[in-house]
């Protein structure tokens, strides 16, 4: 079944419905679970009014009244931007993995503390103070699109939800964002992978001061979880639903190994800082959200690097270097 605001039944009383977003591949999938006049949801989009009116809408046309309860796999604008809007006192009740939680408040409500993190992390790694500066102010732009509310639950990982009428475990799966989660229908095979397994783009996993201190490993060792599963579905938040998941993770891994060789080879001919090594390996460019993508993703495979003893980290106050080990 699809209709005109793109709402399709991809399991049994499982909706998907396809939202605008002004990045990635321009939609994020989020997924309605009806019950009754209850209806679940599982991320919400940006909070921009074509964005909510759509929740709206679909919520009505699989027959339900209200939302019950909202799962947020990750505090990032395009799942979590929205929160505000559908859960909170009288609303439905937000579920979160706890280590999303901290993270919310310095990003979205209180911005200057992070910016002025962010400013420092980005020149210790060696932008230019003019770069650095455009960067770090760009995530108040973000802040517009995000309605923060607090969780009603915070999640550790490994509960068993109950969302619609199914019962979903929850996977906790770091690496793109600290407490990012998945969730899991055992009974059928259903995953739903969030931003950890997409179909075609390699989810961004960055070093920054709000990421865990090596999200690289941590996002492997996730994946080869999932892949253990063996998951029949596969409905993620960018692309079209799957089902390969051991060749797509294998893929995923493979790219990784690949970039770990290439950065191990650049820092290999002398002392470089994470800029200079992003620059080498991906060259100049213009939109500041790829440039920080690409600072953060390069650090967080030198940093992998340095765990594995395979390339030296040197730091002071003012410098971040990485250097063949
Ligand atoms: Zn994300």
């Amino acid at each position: 079944m699809a209709t005109k605001i793109g709402l399709t039944e991809v399991a049994t009383d499982v909706f998907e419905l396809r939202l605008p977003i002004p990045f990635e591949d321009g939609l994020v999938n989020v997924f309605l679970f009806p019950d009754g006049d209850d209806a679940d949801l599982l991320d919400c989009g940006m909070n921009t009014e074509e964005s909510v009116e759509a929740i709206h809408s679909a919520v009505r046309q699989v027959g339900a009244k209200r939302i019950r309860r909202l799962v947020v796999t990750h505090i990032h604008p395009d799942h979590y931007g929205a929160a505000g809007v559908f859960a909170g006192e009288g609303l439905a009740d937000l579920y979160l993995h706890r280590l999303e939680v901290p993270l919310v408040y310095p990003r979205y409500i209180e911005l200057e503390h992070l910016v002025a993190q962010v400013r420092t992390y980005l020149l210790v790694n060696g932008l230019p103070a003019e770069e650095a500066e455009v960067l770090s102010n760009s995530q108040r732009a973000l802040s517009q699109i995000v309605k923060p509310v607090a969780p009603a639950v915070q999640l550790d990982g490994a509960e068993t939800l109950e969302v619609g009428r199914r019962r979903l475990r929850v996977e906790w799966t770091p690496g793109h964002s600290p407490g990012h989660i998945c969730l899991y229908d055992e009974g059928e095979k259903i995953l739903f992978a969030g931003d950890t397994l997409l179909p075609e783009l390699s989810p961004n996993i960055g070093l920054h001061p709000q990421s865990t201190p090596d999200p690289l490993h941590e996002y492997l060792e996730g994946l080869r979880r999932l892949a253990g599963y063996e998951p029949r579905l596969i409905l993620p938040a960018h692309g079209r639903p799957f089902a390969d998941a051991p060749t797509r993770v294998k893929a995923l891994i493979a790219h990784h190994k690949r970039r770990l060789e290439q950065f191990a080879a650049i820092v290999s001919n002398g002392e470089r800082s994470g800029w200079e090594v992003a620059l080498e390996l991906w060259g100049v460019r213009d939109n500041p959200y790829e440039k920080r993508a690409a600072l953060q993703e390069g650090l967080a495979h030198l940093q992998a690097l340095a765990v594995e003893g395979r390339v030296k980290k040197f730091v002071t106050p003012t410098s971040v270097r990485w250097t063949g080990a």
